[in-house]
């Protein structure tokens, strides 16, 4: 049976409450969700597509609708496949409010402005090509300027407090459990005296992640716009995760080499840091020095220490009794790049997290080449690599690398840390959509095909659900 191709309820004459689904359909970014609501249109994020560089220069293509008629925007989480097109949206003519965690409007303003300074360099370097060749310059997606001008667009909101965004549209923000500030997104829409509730899921979290209380539960809607990114996954136990990660840190101890861990500047460096402060005396950290040479990864634990409302019990409770659950007695923060360089002094009994999360750029890199030809470093990889970059191809095993043009033996040992992920696996997400009382239609986005479609069959068969996977462009009538 094809649980994907039941076709949509066609509109009804006269009714013009919709959803249009315009990203992250059949794939995993670009998210963008068009509501239309009696005159009014809402729009539910306004990711950025990512993926090779073919793939992203869709991201230049004109909106399939009129910025400027847009009257609001809500937001879901800080990371840019959910929000990195906003300030294109405004640079287009969006005018109005984008509705947001208050902690997502502190994450967006580190990361949209970064986003705009990557946006500017990769421009520039392509731009050198192009004049070389005669071809027509081109402009950047927007710039740093033009992502900190749209960041004032941004309205904080705290969860569980319904606001009415619009004539006939009300917005509460349920704590998706992803990351800082990452909202599941409630919308009770009424037109001509009739009432939807339409739920997005945005990114789930993993449940008994650190820091971050586990995504709330609903009981009732009438559709759920649902992601599907582990879909036909399930994580190992968290407990298993920790002791693997103790071992290779005690392990590494003895060798007298030092650890470096390639990760995401938000969200992974901040739960490596929280772990190391819970796990202190367990993993003998106090035996290292620990290094986080990341300017960005600096900023966005900032952001992470000063909303501690949004923790979980544990993380709450080591804050009220000993402050800033991040911090380190033995911790280093290099912000200038002189300070990056300095760790190249130290040859054993540091522990340096880094950026890029994937091995494609930043200081990491540089630290490979200091320490990757040496047999007692280790590499510690614990978020996802994509097919080729360079963290996946040291997963795959290789022996060998090149930075910079230079080929580097790879000595290290390294370390596939599985488990560590901000995203609800299978049974996650089975358990999540389960706490709907009335059974709605879902609509499942965020995903590749394979993880869909298993997940299309457990909704089917252990919720009785029924599931739709809309194409680009589709439309739902509600
Ligand atoms: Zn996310």
């Amino acid at each position: 049976m094809a649980f994907g191709r039941l076709p949509l309820p066609a509109a009804e004459k006269g009714q013009t409450m919709q959803i249009e689904f315009l990203g992250a359909t059949r794939e995993v970014t670009g998210s963008c969700f068009l509501v239309r609501v009696g005159e009014h249109r809402l729009l539910v994020e306004c990711g950025l597509i990512q993926g090779s560089r073919e793939h992203e220069e869709h991201n230049r293509e004109p909106f399939p609708f009129a910025a400027a008629e847009i009257d609001a925007v809500v937001l879901t989480h800080a990371h840019l496949d959910h929000s990195g097109r906003l300030p294109l949206l405004i640079k287009r003519g969006y005018t109005g409010p984008v509705y947001t965690h208050r902690a997502t409007v502190d994450l967006c303003g580190i990361m949209l402005e970064d986003a705009g300074y990557l946006n500017e360099k990769d421009v520039q370097w392509e731009n050198k090509k192009r004049q070389r060749k005669g071809l027509e310059l081109l402009e950047p997606l927007y710039t740093r300027d033009e992502a900190r001008v749209a960041h004032r667009q941004f309205v904080g909101l705290d969860y569980a407090r319904p606001r009415e965004v619009l004539p006939g549209v009300r917005l509460t923000l349920h704590d998706a459990g992803h990351i800082l500030g990452s909202a599941i997104v409630e919308l009770e829409l009424t037109e001509a005296g009739r009432t939807r509730k339409v739920v997005f899921s945005g990114d789930l979290g993993h449940k008994g992640a650190p820091i971050l209380r586990d995504p709330e539960t609903l009981a009732q809607a009438d559709l759920v716009v649902m992601e599907s990114t582990y879909g036909n996954r399930q994580h190992r136990p968290w407990e298993e995760t920790w002791q693997e990660m103790g071992e290779i840190i005690s392990n590494a101890r003895s060798g007298r080499g030092n650890i470096l861990i390639p990760a995401f500047t938000v969200g992974r460096t901040q739960e490596l840091l929280y772990t190391f402060r819970t796990h202190y005396q367990a993993w003998g950290i106090g035996d290292w020095q620990v290094f986080l040479d990341s300017p960005m990864g600096i900023e966005a634990t900032e952001v992470y220490a000063s909303h501690a409302r949004v923790y979980d019990k544990q993380a709450r409770q080591l804050h009220a009794e000993s402050g800033d659950p991040f911090e380190l007695p033995n911790l280093h923060l290099s912000r200038r790049s002189q300070d990056s360089m300095q760790i190249n002094q130290v040859s054993s009994g540091a522990i340096i997290i880094a950026g890029s999360g994937m091995c494609t750029g930043g200081r990491i890199r540089h630290h490979f080449k200091h320490n990757i030809w040496r047999a007692q470093s280790h590499i510690m990889i614990v978020g996802f690599q994509a097919r080729g970059t360079l963290g996946r191809t040291l997963v795959d095993g290789a022996r060998r690398i090149r930075l910079w043009g230079e080929t580097v033996q790879v000595k290290a040992k390294v370390h596939t840390i599985g488990g560590l992920s901000a995203h609800a696996d299978q049974n996650g997400l089975i358990d999540w959509f389960s706490h709907f009382e009335n059974r709605p239609l879902v609509a499942l986005v965020h995903g590749e095909a394979a993880a869909m479609d298993t997940l299309a069959q457990r909704l089917a068969s252990d919720c009785q659900a029924k599931v739709v996977q809309p194409d680009f462009r589709e439309k739902l009538s509600l």
